[in-house]
């Protein structure tokens, strides 16, 4: 952990407890404390990286693969009827948490979410 006052350092490594939706060696899939519709997902690595373009090649790669497995679960299991991957990078952008994050959001007919 190379930021130990990162809240997504520590959620990603376990050291605070979250509802996780997968976990593997280098990435957790967790609930956002806010989410946009029902399951909104956020994907961690636990490598600490302050935004996309901190992120190695190897890493960046997994990022969609592992988006894709469990955004399919997701999205079978929540009967949603679409899903948005949502990545923000600075400030200007939305971004709030500068530990890389992606959202994975389960969108419903008529949900209204305005992502
Ligand atoms: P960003 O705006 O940086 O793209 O997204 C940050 C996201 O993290 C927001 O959707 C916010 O609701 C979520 N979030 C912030 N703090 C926490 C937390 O402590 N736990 C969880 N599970 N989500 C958080
Ligand atoms: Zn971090």
């Amino acid at each position: 952990m190379k930021d130990c006052n990162c809240i997504f350092c520590k959620i990603a490594n376990g050291e605070i407890p979250s509802t996780t939706l997968y976990e593997d060696e280098d990435f957790r899939v967790i609930l956002d404390l806010g989410p946009a519709t029902r399951g909104h997902a956020l994907l961690l690595p636990k490598e600490h990286y302050k935004n996309l373009f901190e992120l190695d090649d190897e890493t960046a790669s997994k990022v969609l693969g592992i988006a894709k497995k469990v955004g399919a679960k997701m999205v079978k299991a929540l009967h949603a009827d679409g899903f948005n991957l949502v990545q923000n990078n600075g400030e200007p952008a939305g971004q709030t948490v500068f530990h890389f994050h992606m959202h994975l959001i389960p969108r419903y007919k008529d949900d209204h979410a305005g992502i």
